[in-house]
């Protein structure tokens, strides 16, 4: 498999435990113990949980004013979450390409792109990795067309800026998804961080009826009902304590495939500064990519094709020249990336890529 969530013991207990002293399940204590652990891990002010990491882009987005017919920059290259969170309210994602060094959105056609419908960036951290042109250009250029920044950092939990901040810090709002693939899972799962006091208090009543907290019919604005339950933050708190760990070894299996892979000029894998990113996934411009797919496969070794275009997805089937992300859609593979990968396990996929070239 190229990937699978991790969960032990300890999580197991932790429900069991949390079933023994309370049984209302839905979102309370726990849920807000785990909320106060991802904001201290992260440096954030606020964190709201929310079901899954494509309601906190849509909530990220209705809170920080995109509104239905609103234009949002969104990259070509990402999980199709990214451009779906906003047509989910009626507001426009526009496409522009990525770079190939960082697969996150490329600068110079960012500013062609805005409209005066324009209303937010959506930047994606490709795979926990920030832009080359780095965050304070793209902060200038919202500054400079009043546009908000959106960061979906579902990537990037356990990365960060060149200056230390993580990522998810630097927009109005950043956003994070704890589904099966990400490096902590909650099953499913979300949340949102900010540290405006305006914004955190919109995301809690747009994921709550509107209402100021539980037990109450009193409605402050339009909200909906998008909680997180008990039961996965029983989970998601077990897992934060694991995060540390995963980010180490994120990184050292990056460098393991790496060193490895160092001479096959049929794969080149996408380049990761581990002293700020995590990877989340192995990334890679592979030659002959189905052949090689299916060998690996014939030798027990899972791999996945990146994101096609989202331009040409027939979802949205929409014209335009997007290099890097046809690029990519063309050649890109991911190889196995599961934390739990053992050095003998990358060290066989090393040798199973260097047989098939
Ligand atoms: C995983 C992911 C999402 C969606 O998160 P879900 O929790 O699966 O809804 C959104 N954006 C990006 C970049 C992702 O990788």
């Amino acid at each position: 498999m190229q990937m699978r969530p991790l969960f032990g013991e300890e999580e197991k207990k932790a429900i069991c435990e949390y079933m023994d002293e309370d049984g209302f399940i839905t979102e309370f204590k726990r849920t807000q113990e785990f909320e106060k652990m991802i904001a201290e891990f992260t440096g954030a002010k606020h964190c709201i949980a929310v079901n899954n990491g494509t309601i906190s882009l849509t909530l990220a987005a209705m809170a920080a004013g995109v509104e239905a017919g609103d234009e949002v920059i969104v990259p070509n290259y990402t999980m199709i979450a990214s451009p779906n969170s906003l047509k989910m309210f009626g507001a426009v994602p526009v496409f522009v390409d990525v770079e190939e060094s960082t697969l996150c959105l490329d600068i110079n056609l960012v500013e062609a792109a805005i409209t005066p419908k324009t209303k937010a960036i959506m930047l994606v951290s490709a795979n926990g990795r920030y832009p080359d042109a780095g965050i304070e250009q793209f902060l200038a250029l919202c500054e400079k067309h009043n546009l908000k920044l959106i960061e979906d950092s579902a990537q990037s939990l356990g990365s960060y800026y060149p200056d230390g901040t993580h990522i998810g810090c630097k927009g109005l709002v950043g956003s994070f998804s704890f589904s099966a693939p990400k490096i902590i899972s909650t099953g499913q799962g979300g949340a949102i961080i900010t540290d405006d006091d305006d914004v955190a208090l919109r995301l809690r009543r747009l994921k709550d009826f509107g209402r100021d907290g539980g037990g109450t019919d009193v409605h402050e604005s339009i909200g909906f009902n998008f909680k997180f339950t008990e039961l996965q933050a029983c989970i998601g708190i077990e897992q934060m304590k694991k995060l540390s760990e995963r980010v180490e070894r994120k990184k050292a299996i990056f460098l393991r495939y790496k060193a490895g892979l160092e001479g096959v000029e049929q794969v080149k894998l996408f380049e990761n500064n581990v002293s700020t990113t995590a990877p989340w996934f192995y990334d890679a411009l592979v030659e002959r990519r189905e052949d090689l797919i299916a060998h690996l496969k014939g030798k027990g070794i899972g791999s996945r094709v990146m994101y096609p275009p989202i331009n040409q997805q027939r979802a949205y089937a929409e014209d335009g020249s997007y290099p890097t992300s046809e690029l990519i859609g063309e050649k890109g593979l991911w190889l196995p990336s599961a934390v739990q990968l053992t050095d003998e396990e990358i060290d066989y996929i090393i040798e199973s890529i260097k047989e098939f070239y």
